[in-house]
């Protein structure tokens, strides 16, 4: 069984339909990407999977057989299902290690201590030495590590990711592509967004590219790259 089921969800703003009665399934252990130029509703798709700050205005989702599309963001958290945001931080004042246990605070279970937390930062490469210092001084790409961290610590079993890689260098680029593939190797599914579609190719093992709120279509990254309809969604963006 899918891990999470999307079936016919719409979100508008007004007259526009950001996201317009779409519908797929993601398994567990894949990394899908979720493809489509600026403005076409990644994030509002993102917003209306974990409840934050809304839910579909139509629509069914259930995540490992639970219906949550009427339920609050931290009840969806709760279950194990994660987001980062297109910030880095939420918190920047604060220091590396508060930002990743309020990320674990968001959690679900009651397993994130202090031993979790400190896991998380290491895994992404924040050693003890970067703890205590404050977030903003981090470099962009050690930021981006502790938003993952901070997701890490919530002990999920899918994390969304919405661009990630956005404001990283190419090199950077490459060390968060093996990252994030470390994280799906512990057996957290994933699902990503990025407007830079090298990134997605190199990750997702299928790509579903959004337009105008609508799926324009699902597929291999392969084939997906080849549909004349993808390079028109691109360049008419
Ligand atoms: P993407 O993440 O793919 O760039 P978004 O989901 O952010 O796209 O936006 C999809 C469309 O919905 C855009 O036209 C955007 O302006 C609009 N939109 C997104 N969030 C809101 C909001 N809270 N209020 C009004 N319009 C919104
Ligand atoms: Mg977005």
């Amino acid at each position: 069984m899918a891990l999470l089921v999307v079936e016919g969800v719409s979100k508008s703003f007004g007259a526009l339909k950001a996201v317009d009665d779409v519908s797929f399934t993601v398994e567990a252990g894949e990394i899908f990407g979720l493809a489509g130029p600026n403005g076409s509703g990644k994030s509002t798709l993102f917003n209306i999977l974990t409840g934050i700050p809304f839910g579909p205005d139509r629509g069914r989702i259930s995540f490992d057989g639970v219906e949550i599309h009427a339920m609050s963001g931290h009840r969806i958290a709760r279950l194990g299902l994660a987001r980062s945001f297109q910030r880095e931080t939420s918190f920047e004042s604060l220091s590396v290690w508060e930002n990743a246990v309020l990320g674990a605070a968001y959690g679900h279970g009651s397993g994130s201590g202090d031993d979790t937390v400190a896991e998380a930062l290491t895994f992404v490469g924040l050693d003890r030495e970067h703890w205590g210092r404050p977030s903003n001084e981090l470099s962009v790409y050690d930021r981006k590590a502790l938003m993952l961290a901070a997701a890490l610590a919530m002990q999920p079993r899918m994390l969304l990711l919405d661009e990630p890689a956005a404001g990283l260098t190419k090199p950077e680029v490459d060390a968060f592509i093996l990252l994030v593939r470390r994280i799906a190797e512990r057996g957290i599914t994933i699902v990503l967004t990025e407007h830079i579609l090298t990134f997605l190719m190199s990750l997702s093992q299928r790509l579903l590219v959004l337009n105008q709120g609508q799926i324009l279509t699902l597929g291999l990254p392969d084939e997906v790259m080849r549909d004349p309809r993808v390079v028109e969604a691109y360049l008419g963006s």
